[in-house]
């Protein structure tokens, strides 16, 4: 053989004997249930499987508050889940409006670019939410067959919270709406039916404190009947709905389906089910609100202004004269907490998905950001990062319950 063998370690050597808190964009710690369940592997299209996707469809209805007989998984990133919704429900030619208020709902309207969809980009203002208004009437000036829109946009943290007044604009028109809400489904409200959402995407790793690499979309049933009257023959094989409604709907092969990812994202949706959609908001906004009182009281500057500022994800300006990647390395380094960057800003940014919201964790990450930015020679006052993240945890009062 003209190739040997490499010589490498093993993960034991490579990995920390103590996992790093991820307390960054996503991936997101996984509760012990889900990781015991992604060791699981069974046969793909025996019974036991079927019930198995029979209760993650009824989960899955639960979570995205839908009676949508038409939701799959797909192996693959929160991406695949995007482009699965997008190869499926944009044909050529049709005119797509893609709402960008970031890196996320660009991508959403370069894949539908890919797929021959003739795009008009409404590019909003850095910083703030999406204007229904505005959406409106770029809708009556466009006739869009189909609208695409992030619920959260992760990469600036921007909260798209006019997002029922948009479904309805669009529904008016007669425009599917596809909405991706990878960092927010089960963090906050999404309520699929009743705002007129036709495809909702989300992935493992965030919102819903699962592994990486296994997505869910639901589809609405003028979103199928798009899909089932289509007369073209979708380019994409592994992401065509009606292929993929052989495993999901009918208990037959269409790909080996990602057997043990499909374990893990079973007991994400029980957990969420069985704390119920009510107590996992309250807890994802106080928590969240908490760490972002907890960074103020530190001296430091969010991002977005109250109004449009996402809570799954928090975005904290660099202080000045301090860089990004020495904070990042810092914090990982010293306090074994792992937070992100963004993708060309110059900010850093703090999950506040599944796991990361626990109230243990928050009291880490402001002690860990507040001397980590004190260790790099910048200001930060910690005791009243620490005092206000308490008071706020203190003064919630529960919204949803
Ligand atoms: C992370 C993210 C994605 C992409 O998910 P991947 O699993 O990285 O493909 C898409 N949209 C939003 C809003 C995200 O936060």
């Amino acid at each position: 053989m003209r190739i040997s063998a490499p010589i490498v370690e093993s993960l034991d050597t490579i990995l920390p004997d103590e996992p790093l808190l991820m307390m960054g964009a996503g991936p997101v710690p996984i509760p012990a249930k889900v990781a015991a369940a992604n060791g699981i592997v069974i046969n793909h299209l025996g019974e036991t499987m079927s019930r198995i996707i029979e209760q993650v469809k009824a989960m899955s209805r639960y979570v995205f508050q839908t009676d949508s007989t038409h939701i799959m998984g797909v192996a693959g990133p929160g991406s695949a889940a995007m482009e699965m919704a997008v190869a499926n429900l944009v044909a050529p030619g049709d005119a797509v409006l893609s709402v960008s208020n970031g890196f996320f709902s660009g991508r959403l309207a370069e894949m539908s670019d890919r797929v021959g969809g003739n795009v008009t980009r409404l590019i909003v203002e850095e910083g703030i939410a999406a204007d229904p208004d505005t959406v409106a009437t770029a809708i009556a000036t466009h006739q869009p067959k189909v609208l695409t829109i992030v619920q959260g946009e992760t990469s600036n943290t921007v909260y798209n919270h006019d997002l029922p007044a948009i479904c309805r604009a669009a529904k008016a028109a007669n425009c599917l709406v596809i909405v991706d809400a990878v960092c927010t489904l089960s963090t906050m409200p999404l309520d699929m039916d009743e705002w007129g959402v036709d495809a909702v995407i989300t992935g493992g790793q965030k919102g819903l404190s699962c592994i990486p690499g296994v997505s869910l979309v639901a589809f609405s049933d003028n979103a199928w009947e798009k899909i089932t009257t289509r007369e073209d023959t979708l380019r994409h094989w592994c992401l065509d709905a009606k292929l993929a409604d052989k495993f999901w709907y009918q208990s037959s092969y269409h790909y080996t389906a990602p057997v043990s990812g499909i374990m893990a994202i079973h007991e994400a949706l029980r957990l969420i089910c069985e704390e119920t959609l009510q107590a996992r908001f309250d807890r994802h906004l106080k928590c969240a609100l908490a760490l972002q009182a907890g960074i103020e009281g530190l001296g430091l500057d969010l991002c977005v202004d109250k109004a449009s500022r996402l809570n799954s994800v928090v975005g904290i300006h660099v202080p000045k004269g301090l860089n990004q990647k020495d904070i990042l390395s810092h914090i990982s380094r010293e306090f074994r907490v792992e937070i992100s960057g963004s993708f060309g800003l110059n900010i850093i940014r703090i999950g506040q998905m599944g796991e990361q919201c626990r109230v243990h964790n928050i009291f880490r990450t402001i002690h860990a950001l507040g001397s980590t930015i004190q260790a790099l020679g910048g200001e930060a006052n910690l005791p009243r990062g620490v005092a206000m993240l308490e008071k706020t945890l203190q003064e919630y009062r529960p919204v949803f319950a």
